[in-house]
């Protein structure tokens, strides 16, 4: 075959991780590196410029667009899973806001035996990847190649709602990605002057040059060739053509957490008695592969709000929403830069945690969820996502056959566990709680969604079931 171990490393997929790797194992040069991705370039505005996520969402050239089964826990609504078809993948259609997590998250998963994950641990890489806008130099990074910023704009409504979550009783917090993540604060996000910051852009781009590294757009994997046990390549689809090639030291499937697995079962690897079921020869029993996928559930709220500018009326009036995009134009800053929060709180909703459960994001604008998409609301309004940092809910991928272009099969129950559905409602009391303060008084008219009326946990819990949607942020399979 000519093109016998071509490669030192393969990677499938790049999408957040994929370019990281791909850029990293590229610089050095003695190292020969395919990077394979299925998607399209990110040449355009809408992967570029942040306000463009929401037109980038729809479209199937940059959105895998898969579909869930209908999720008992609510209704049996079924929903779109979005994933990026695009170099960058999710970092290139995402709402970008840079959330690093909580050093009890990997503290736990150090405790669980793997061994080099605790968050002291893993501090010099989150401080290498980035350069950050916030923060100190113990716990920050300011050299590294992901831009991360502040949120760029500025609205009296962030300002009132951090305020009131300290009223509340929620601590501000400075640097939501520093050594404490607890409190409230302004968001930040993976962006650089106002443009989007993908993973393509800021660890791909600058290894573009290299010699010893080839990107390969529109190839869509569909098998790791095995020898016994050992990937030794892959075999893909490009313009309509079947293609092999092989590599000499490894293959690294970061496909995202619903491509990775079917990927891997496509290929043998799985339980075995399910791919016996799609005709699939097994080669490593492995019954753990799809299993154990977890997300987020959010769900919203609303504020119908006075004295104040909502984005969602400023981009209603024309010469407003020139000055934004002329702010945009000259200074990556105002609507067209901002990510889909502008300030949050991550808070305990309970006692006897030793963590936050609930993040609360705020933004000063309000949708409706139309048939045809989100649609600007008409009247001033704010808006709230709350969703849970730890779920207990737990899913899985499976194939729905043997041909490669099927999606697979999402089996999700977002809010399976009666606890997640209790949480929710402590955060949605929390909430409230930080729209009654004094700091907000000024600026609150009413409860928009779900409305004040619906009080009691058995009508919150039914707004919950009904209403909750994904926050887009598959994992664990
Ligand atoms: C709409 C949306 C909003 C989000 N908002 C946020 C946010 O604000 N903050 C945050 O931190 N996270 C957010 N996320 C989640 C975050 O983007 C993902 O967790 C992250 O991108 C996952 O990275 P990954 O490398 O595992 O997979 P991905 O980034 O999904 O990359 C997988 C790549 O593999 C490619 N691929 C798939 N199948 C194949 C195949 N068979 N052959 C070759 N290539 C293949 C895909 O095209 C893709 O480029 C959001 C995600 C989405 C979709």
């Amino acid at each position: 075959m000519a093109e016998t171990s071509q490669w030192d490393y393969i990677v499938v997929g790049g999408g957040s991780a994929g370019c990281v790797l791909a850029g990293r194992l590229s610089e050095d040069p003695g190292r020969r590196v395919l990077l394979l991705d299925a998607g399209r370039n990110d040449r355009h505005l809408y992967t570029r410029i942040p306000a463009g996520q929401m037109y980038a969402f729809p479209r199937s050239d940059m959105n895998w667009l898969y579909m869930s089964e209908p999720d008992p826990s609510r209704g049996n609504r079924a929903d779109i899973w979005p994933a990026g078809k695009i170099i960058g993948g999710g970092s290139a259609i995402n709402g970008m806001m840079y959330v690093r997590g909580h050093r009890s998250d990997y503290d736990h998963w150090a405790s669980l035996g793997n061994e080099g994950w605790s968050y002291d641990e893993l501090l010099p890489y989150f401080r290498s990847i980035e350069s950050s806008e916030v923060g100190d130099e113990h716990s920050r990074g300011f050299d590294g190649p992901l831009s991360v910023s502040r949120v760029p704009i500025k609205n009296p409504l962030n300002d009132a709602f951090i305020q009131a979550a300290q009223e509340a009783g929620v601590p501000y917090n400075p640097d939501l990605n520093g050594d404490s993540q607890e409190g409230v604060g302004i968001c930040q996000a993976s962006q650089k002057r106002g443009w989007r910051h993908s993973t393509a852009r800021a660890f791909l781009a600058p290894a573009m040059k290299r010699s010893n590294l080839k990107v390969q757009l529109g190839a869509q994997v569909e098998k790791i060739l095995l020898e016994g046990d050992r990937a030794v390549g892959v075999e893909y689809q490009l313009q309509g053509r079947r293609q092999s090639t092989r590599a000499a030291r490894g293959v690294i499937i970061c496909a995202g957490a619903i491509a990775s697995p079917q990927l891997l079962m496509l290929s043998g690897i799985g339980s075995a008695s399910q791919l016996q079921e799609h005709g699939i020869h097994s080669v490593v029993d492995l019954p753990g592969v799809g299993q154990n996928l977890q997300e987020h559930p959010v769900v919203r709220m609303s504020f119908h709000v006075r004295n104040a500018t909502t984005l969602t009326s400023d981009l209603r009036n024309p010469l407003r929403a020139l000055l934004h995009g002329i702010n945009y134009l000259f200074r990556g800053r105002g609507a067209l830069a901002t990510c889909i929060g502008h300030a949050q709180a991550l808070a305990r909703t309970r006692s006897g945690l030793d963590a936050p459960n609930a993040q609360i994001i705020f933004a000063p604008l309000s949708y409706d969820l139309t048939e045809d998409g989100p649609r600007p609301y008409r009247k001033p309004a704010v808006g709230v996502g709350i969703g849970l940092c730890h779920i207990q809910s737990r899913g899985r991928i499976r194939l729905r056959s043997a041909t490669p272009g099927h999606h697979p099969i999402i089996d999700y129950s977002l809010l399976d566990d009666p606890d997640d559905v209790a949480q929710l409602r402590e955060a949605i009391r929390l909430t409230r709680k930080i729209f009654a303060t004094p700091a907000l008084g000024n600026y609150v008219v009413d409860e928009r969604i779900p409305g004040a009326g619906v009080d009691g946990d058995g009508q919150l819990d039914e707004y919950i079931r009904q209403e909750s949607g994904l926050m887009f942020h598959p994992c664990g399979t």
